[in-house]
């Protein structure tokens, strides 16, 4: 009897020994959402304190990176600005292969920045994404202004990369109505990062299942660029965002990418879509500001996208012979298509408004005033009609094939 305890008090002493190697090497179990959020908020600490620790950043861990897989190390994705004053590694005090880190002026969340949020969220495996905007935001200072009706000109690359603010800003101006601009701004930085959270459950439905799931968790964070302070803002309003976004029919609902559809009907040996060239880009680099109102454009590119999500599903449908889901496709898809009729609609009265503000303005003028706002608006136009022309055939011909297919 004394051997066996012998021998057992041993085999724990060796698993108790062993627990905490196996626990910090490489494939170890990630922490929780929570003690990230805590880690990285410890290092914002040190940072604005003027002591950082600059953990991570010696040979020993290159060494490491170049051998061992990232996503046994990472434990963050951040979505933060491109702007000089958010140097995401140096704000939290941490090093290499710490944090995934997704860069862009205004922390604003397009395909690109959602494509790379799902890389880090599934593929590095960190367990939090942190939404970070910061103080004195360029990005939603100039669309602010612009909404203001005192913006000045843009490349003509930035009004559709900042175009996703739009939302957050007319939200923020419709809540404090004669509000200041500097007030307005600040609003918006915040409404700014909620908008993202949304545009991002909107758009993925894999990081709502992450967030579902519990493999991952989302956080709003403000930095300021004055104090290097880390402000974690409302806690709860993540998952009520997550909710929403649930509840909207317009959410995209394929998680894993699929072949468009044009090479579906293809495969099936009928008719592919030609595509259309586009109009060719004007030679200067300088357009107008977006127009007071840069919401419509944007939606209708989402709609566009959502229609085209659903347009998807019902090639796959047929492809697969599921009749079934045929009417359920159906209905779906005539509401989408009304929302794109709805919104281009929207676009052409913006756009027509827009005509003539620029009308306005070159009567006003008194010499030689150029004509490159008349060949943008003319090449916007095209460019709507020329997608509306493209679309619409589509839908009806889909629309078509799908009827004659219920009714078999
Ligand atoms: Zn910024």
């Amino acid at each position: 009897m004394p051997k066996t305890r012998l021998v057992a008090f041993v085999l724990a002493f060796c698993l108790l020994a062993a627990g905490p190697v196996i626990a910090s090497g490489a494939g170890a179990a990630k922490p929780s959402p929570a003690e990230v959020q805590a880690w990285l908020a410890e290092g914002n600490a040190r940072f604005a304190a003027g002591k950082p620790e600059n953990p991570h950043t010696d040979l020993e861990r290159l060494g490491l990176s170049g051998k061992e897989s990232q996503a046994d190390y990472a434990r963050a994705t951040v979505l933060s600005c491109s702007d000089s004053r958010v140097p995401v590694e140096r704000l939290f005090d941490v090093g290499v292969m710490d944090v995934f880190v997704i860069r862009v002026a205004g922390n604003v969340a397009n395909t690109d920045e959602i494509g790379s949020i799902e890389y880090g969220l599934l593929h590095v495996n960190t367990p939090l994404l942190v939404v970070l905007g910061h103080s004195q935001c360029g990005a939603v200072t100039a669309v602010t202004q612009a909404a203001l009706g005192h913006g000045h000109p843009l490349e003509r690359n930035i009004p559709p990369l900042v175009a996703p603010i739009g939302p957050a800003v007319a939200k923020v101006m419709a809540e404090n109505p004669g509000a200041d601009e500097q007030v307005l701004v600040d609003k918006a930085i915040t409404a700014n990062v909620w908008q993202v959270m949304h545009d991002l459950f909107t758009a993925s439905p894999a990081v709502r299942e992450a967030v579902k799931s519990g493999k991952a968790a989302v956080a709003g964070a403000l930095y300021d660029v004055g104090t290097g302070k880390v402000e974690w803002l409302d806690a709860a309003r993540p998952a009520q965002i997550l909710a929403a976004a649930e509840a909207d029919p317009a959410r995209a609902m394929n998680a894993m990418y699929e072949a468009p559809a044009e090479e579906m009907i293809a495969e099936k040996g009928e008719a592919k879509v030609e595509a259309v060239p586009l109009p060719a880009q004007e030679a200067t680099p300088v357009v107008e500001p977006a127009p007071a109102k840069p919401a419509p454009s944007a939606d209708l590119g989402q709609a566009m996208a959502r229609l085209h999500d659903s347009l998807d599903a019902v090639a796959g449908v047929l492809a697969k012979g599921e009749a079934a889901k045929l009417e359920e496709l159906s209905a779906r898809f005539e509401g989408l298509q009304k929302d794109v009729e709805a919104k281009a609609n929207a676009t052409l009265a913006s756009l027509a408004e827009r005509e003539k503000m620029l009308e306005k303005r070159l009567s006003d003028a008194t010499s030689g005033s150029s004509s490159a706002g008349w060949l943008a608006v003319i090449l916007v136009l095209a460019a709507v009609v020329l997608l509306l022309g493209l679309t619409l055939p589509r839908i009806r011909k889909l629309e078509a094939k799908v009827k004659e297919l219920s009714q078999q």
